[in-house]
Formats: C-alpha cells, structure tokens, sequence
C-alpha cells in the first residue's frame, strides 16, 4: 500500500490551478527538506481507488490546469509503480491536461541511467506520461527563494514534450 496527502486548487505547485498529490516516501533526505514527515512511506493517507476517483474528479473544470505530483519522492520504484496505472487513467480521461512531476532525481543522471536507484520497469513509461519535469535534489547552499516552482538553483524545470522531440534536455520556459 502506498500513502499521500491531496492538495486541491493548489497554484503554487506548477502553472495555473491543479491538484497536487503528495506521495510519501523519499530516499533523498536533502539537507534542510521543506517536508521531511514525507520521508516515512506511511504517511499520510492511503493511496486507494477512492482517492483516485476523487482526484479525478477533482480535474473536471475548465479552470483546473491539470495534475502536479510531489512528495516525498513519486520516482521512488514503489511509488512509480502504484502511480503509472493511476497516470494513464488521467491521460486517458484528460488528454487536454497536464501532468506535472517534482522529483530529487535528476532525469539524465538517474531516470534515465540504467542501474541507479529510481530506474525501474516502469520510469520510462511514467515519464512518458508527463509534460513537465522539475528535476533534482534540494541544495542548502544554492536556496534561492526568488526562483519560480524551485527550491535551489540547481533543479530544472524540463519541458518532456519538447525534449522528446529534441531529443535533448529542453527547459520549461513559459512564464
Ligand atoms: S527530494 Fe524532496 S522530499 Fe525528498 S529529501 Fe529532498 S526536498 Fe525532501
């Protein structure tokens, strides 16, 4: 079983108005996380249909710009795997929406390399169900609290869409 917490019409977490699912459980343990209670995988609530549902439902009107998933850590293998069913539920029934994924791992350095800890069956098609990619570990020293959906200068905001079709790292550059 997995466990979360649900942010309805959240505008803090990615562009316009969205639900935010906070997935618990995280590896990372940055420095000075802003959430470290999400560290233990039980926390919160359980993941069940039920909350699924609701989520869904959550991203009917026209005003809802779509899906943000937090943590805790979502590419955590667990977490993937209890996510990628739910993502294509929401691709499915909303394919005008947008998904948007907050992650410590860096999507070239650890998603996308065989062998590190996140990679597993299931990330490439887990990314593949996303748009954007905000990448990389909280970094104390590098805190930039003027930067828009980053803690530290050193995370991205990767553009999937745009970086499928490059084939290259792409950066999310609407404002
Ligand atoms: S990846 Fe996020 S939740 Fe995990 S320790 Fe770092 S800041 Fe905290």
């Amino acid at each position: 079983m997995n466990y979360c917490n649900v942010k309805y019409f959240d505008i803090a977490n990615g562009e316009g108005v969205r639900t935010t699912l906070f997935v618990s459980g995280c590896t990372n343990r940055c420095e000075d996380c802003f959430q470290p209670e999400t560290w233990d995988f039980h926390y919160g609530n359980p993941f069940t249909s039920t909350v699924e549902d609701e989520i869904l439902a959550s991203l009917s009107p026209y005003y809802v710009n779509g899906l943000t998933l937090l943590g805790g850590e979502p590419f955590e293998p667990s977490n993937q795997r209890a996510l990628v069913p739910f993502l294509r539920r929401v691709r499915a029934q909303y394919p005008e929406k947008t998904i948007w994924c907050f992650t410590g791992f860096t999507l070239d350095g650890e998603l996308l390399r065989d062998g590190s800890h996140p990679r597993c069956e299931v990330t490439d098609e887990m990314l593949s169900l996303m748009d954007v990619l905000v990448d990389g570990r909280f970094v104390k020293a590098l805190k930039d609290i003027s930067l828009r959906f980053r803690g530290s200068s050193n995370q991205r905001i990767i553009d999937l869409n745009e970086t499928r079709k490059q084939g290259s790292i792409v950066l999310w550059d609407k404002k």
